[in-house]
């Protein structure tokens, strides 16, 4: 496997796009101090999907992303892509194992979302970290030598010197899925011992369950001993209902001609009762009338009464009348017999008068 080229845009100092072909076997990037010649190796880290900011000299992974100099402005996104070529072979994943060449990107964007991709279409960072890993490219071994630790490497103890030598050789990619393998064994292991506590509890679960199990089954054999006693139980009260049902029988037929005959008393009874109800009805009506005819008679009594006593006022004034007319005939009679007798009288005052003797003299005036 080899670096082909290397492209950056945005990336630290690396604002404008910027490619590195690595075209020989050596490559070597001249420059002053400061420069960025440490940017490209932490643009190599970077994209192989390192998460540490500080092995990247870096506070926070924001910070790899072009901030801004004197005349220009911050970018929103930093991306980095690595050809890698001669690959046949050496990639194990199913997808990648048939390309020779292989472009990995990353993208870092100042809202904090990420993009990795494979052939400029995403991917997983798993992805990339096992293809570098088949190439025998780590982060955490010797792959990249930074400043300063080339010093470590010649003063280093022959154990971290094989370390180097193994992973030139190749064999990082063995060792690290020996270490996922022993990984996953740990793993297998503690599911294996998950396992034995969860088939434990399943076991005395299935003891509690076989006791409630034995229980049901003595608990149904009760239960159809107990069905069939009372089976015979309800024969023998059938039985012993069925000879007392005779004389009840009798007796129900007696009560309920009683009960009939009750019921032709009760309506004979009913309607008597109606009928006195219709007759109650009609005194009363005509008990109203009578009273309403007694209080027109008392009216009209009053009235007679009122009447009478006038009468009888009159009758008295009539009788006082009477008397006096009585009084006046009387004294009418008294007058008329003092007349008769007045003319009688001159009667015979007028006969002694015409007597002989006595003619020449007249007596004249009225009689009455
Ligand atoms: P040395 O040889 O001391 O390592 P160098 O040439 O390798 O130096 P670097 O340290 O890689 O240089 O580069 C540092 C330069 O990168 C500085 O000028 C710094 O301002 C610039 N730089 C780092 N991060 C950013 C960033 N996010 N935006 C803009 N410039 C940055």
């Amino acid at each position: 496997m080899k670096f082909d080229r290397l492209e950056m845009l945005g990336f630290k100092s690396f604002v404008d796009r910027t490619v590195i072909e690595f075209g020989g076997q050596l490559t070597a990037i001249v420059g002053p101090n400061g420069c960025g010649k440490s940017n490209i190796s932490d643009a190599i880290r970077w994209v192989l999907g390192e998460q540490g900011p500080r092995n990247l000299r870096a506070k926070k992974m924001e910070d790899v992303i072009f901030n801004g100099s004197a005349d220009r402005k911050p970018l929103g996104m930093a991306e980095v892509s690595l050809t890698i070529s001669d690959l046949k072979g050496i990639v194990t994943s199913p997808e990648y194992k048939d390309y020779d060449e292989l472009v990995v990107t990353r993208r870092l964007y100042r809202s904090g979302d990420s993009e990795y991709l494979i052939n400029r279409n995403p991917c997983r960072l798993k992805d990339i970290v096992d293809i570098f890993l088949d190439t025998g490219v780590s982060l955490d071994t010797f792959s990249i030598v930074e400043q300063g630790r080339i010093e470590g490497l010649v003063n280093a103890r022959p154990l971290d010197r094989r370390v180097l030598i193994e992973e030139a050789a190749g064999i990082m990619k063995y060792k690290s899925r020996r270490n996922e393998a022993l990984r996953k064994l740990e793993l297998a292991q503690g599911n294996l011992l998950r396992i034995g506590d969860v088939m434990r509890e399943k076991e005395s679960r299935m003891r509690s369950l076989r006791r409630q199990a034995r229980k049901a089954t003595f608990h149904k054999e009760y239960q159809e001993e107990i069905r069939d006693l009372d089976i015979r139980m309800s024969s023998l009260d059938f039985l012993r209902l069925e000879a007392d049902l005779e004389p009840a029988e009798k007796n129900y037929t007696q009560i309920r001609e009683e009960s009939e005959g009750h019921s032709a008393t009760l309506a004979a009874r009913e309607a008597e009762r109606e009928r006195c109800r219709i007759e109650v009805a009609e005194r009363s009506e005509a008990l109203a009338e009578t009273r309403r005819r007694a209080v027109e008679v008392e009216g009209y009594l009053q009235r007679l009464e009122n009447r009478l006593e006038m009468l009888s006022s009159r009758l008295l004034e009539l009788d006082g009348e009477d008397e006096r007319r009585r009084e006046e005939m009387e004294s009418l009679r008294q007058e008329t017999r003092r007349l008769e007798e007045e003319r009688s009288r001159l009667a015979g005052e007028e006969r002694s008068l015409s007597a002989p003797g006595r003619r020449g003299s007249t007596i004249s005036g009225p009689m009455n």
